[in-house]
């Protein structure tokens, strides 16, 4: 089951794929934009915790959908133009780092999220409370190691495969009149 760490190390792994490596002076505020992105669709266990003291109410339903991804994605890109706080984002870029995380709840957990919300709704059984949630968050992300490990390989495996493609188009010397 994938929890914020999970999450995060398979956004950055999206990240990785999508975009060029950013500048050195960015890469703090790209990991705070991409892990944020990555764990976005679990605010509904916010909204269920602050409304009714259960975070399961909502979990699962609109914010784990594609026009949710789409809508999220598209409004935090044309922010980020603006807001100086966040490095400027791609649409398609911020729309793949939010459906990864629906895809990883799909693939890795028996419960189904709501992909084409509104013509289905897959909402979470039972009961969580803010106890519930901040155990699991806080104490239980280590059953995420494997997550993390096989993020980390492929993460390596593509700066790999792009380095030795940007060595490839490197020429080997320059004419004297370049
Ligand atoms: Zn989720």
């Amino acid at each position: 089951m994938p929890l914020p760490l999970g999450h995060t190390a398979i956004g950055l792994l999206t990240h990785e794929a999508a975009e060029a490596p950013p500048p050195a002076g960015e890469r703090l505020k790209w990991f705070l934009i991409v892990t944020i992105l990555a764990n976005l669709p679990d605010t509904d266990v916010i909204f269920g915790l602050l409304m009714n003291g259960n975070g399961s109410l909502f979990h699962r339903g609109p914010t784990h959908s594609l026009l949710f991804a789409v809508m999220a994605g598209c409004l935090i890109s044309f922010l980020s133009r603006y807001w100086r706080v966040l490095p400027t984002i791609r649409c398609r870029t911020a729309v793949a780092l939010i459906l990864s995380h629906v895809i990883a709840d799909a693939l890795f957990t028996a419960a189904p999220v709501s992909f084409l919300w509104p013509l289905e709704v897959n909402f979470s059984a039972g009961h969580s409370g803010w106890t519930d949630v901040i155990r699991c968050v806080v104490f239980e992300g280590f059953r995420d190691v494997g997550l993390v490990a096989a993020s980390v390989l492929l993460i390596m495996g593509i700066r790999l495969v792009r380095s030795r493609r940007h060595a490839i188009r490197r020429p080997l010397f320059r004419s004297p009149s370049a």
